[in-house]
């Protein structure tokens, strides 16, 4: 059973589609970045999958169960709202964590700490910092062992070094565990360390799943004159053009014409030229 399946899922807030008509599957022991322009319906989508907000239409399935109303046991889930106990220390903590839930290894919680340096599990969680924080909630997250973790945004806010540190984590807990994991974030060149898969959404809808290499390898940046844009063959994405020359990044592209220059768009100039289609598209 895959570890996320989307069908046809939609979350419609009032008049407004957050989410529309996304069907995706995420197979196993892969790293997923979950990225796209804000109000994209990253949260949206990953609230799903945690079975914290119903679907209006469609569905997700974790491991083959749906998600609607209820966290699946395998699956683990760190919204952005981090809301830890503030006035408990970092060891009480994980006993009232662990007391919630039927499965738990204490053990694995202080092996994630183990990894930071001078976590003190005494401080009271609401003295630590806003990255350590993150980072004990990652760990309490893990403490259940999930074969699914969802994170959105477990970067923001983190200094670069508690940013390495957290993408550590991570990557340890993939390498030990073979979780799969999806991630939202902003910072591309963080998720191309970690991630293989990417699904970028926009408008709620999803633009691009996918291995990230055989993504890559089906576009082409093409660099070129502006006032000739007729010998180009392929789906454009979008386009950045001055007086002189033309920078276009194409889908399913043909072989570069002859006065162009071609090459394969590293992860965050994918994601920037879809952006920036997405964008031109709301003018
Ligand atoms: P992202 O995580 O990509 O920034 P979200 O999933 O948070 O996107 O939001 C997608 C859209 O749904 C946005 O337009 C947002 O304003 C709207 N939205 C999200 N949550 C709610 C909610 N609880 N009530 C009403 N609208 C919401």
């Amino acid at each position: 059973m895959n570890p996320l399946t989307a069908t046809a899922v939609g979350k419609r807030y009032r008049s407004r589609w957050a989410v529309r008509d996304c069907s995706f599957t995420i197979p196993e022991g892969k790293v997923v970045a979950l990225v796209g322009p804000n109000g994209a319906g990253k949260s949206t989508l990953l609230g799903m999958a945690a079975g914290i907000v119903r679907p209006t239409t469609g569905g997700l399935s974790a491991f083959g169960t749906p998600t609607a109303g209820r966290t699946h046991p395998d699956v683990s889930y760190l919204g952005q709202n981090r809301s830890l106990y503030h006035d408990l220390t970092v060891r009480e903590l994980t006993r009232a964590v662990g007391s919630m839930n039927d499965r738990w290894s204490t053990d694995r919680v202080h092996e994630v700490l183990g990894l930071l340096t001078g976590v003190d599990h005494d401080a009271k969680v609401g003295t630590l910092s806003a990255g350590t924080r993150t980072q004990v909630a990652i760990a309490m997250a893990l403490g259940r062992l999930p074969r699914l973790l969802l994170l959105d945004e477990p970067l923001s806010d983190l200094d670069p070094l508690a940013r390495d540190e957290t993408l550590r984590i991570i990557m340890t807990e993939v390498a030990d565990r073979g979780t799969t994991v999806v991630m939202s974030s902003h910072l591309l060149t963080d998720l191309r360390e970690v991630c293989d898969h990417i699904l970028l959404v926009d408008e709620g809808r999803v633009q691009v799943d996918g291995d990230i290499e055989e993504v890559l390898a089906r576009h082409r940046i093409l660099v070129g004159p502006a006032a000739d844009e007729s010998s180009v063959e392929g789906t454009l994405v979008s386009a950045t053009r001055t007086a002189r020359q033309s920078t276009l990044l194409l889908r399913e592209a043909a072989p570069t014409p002859k006065g162009w220059e071609g090459t394969e768009p590293d992860l965050e100039s994918l994601v920037m030229g879809y952006l920036r289609a997405s964008r031109e598209r709301r003018r």
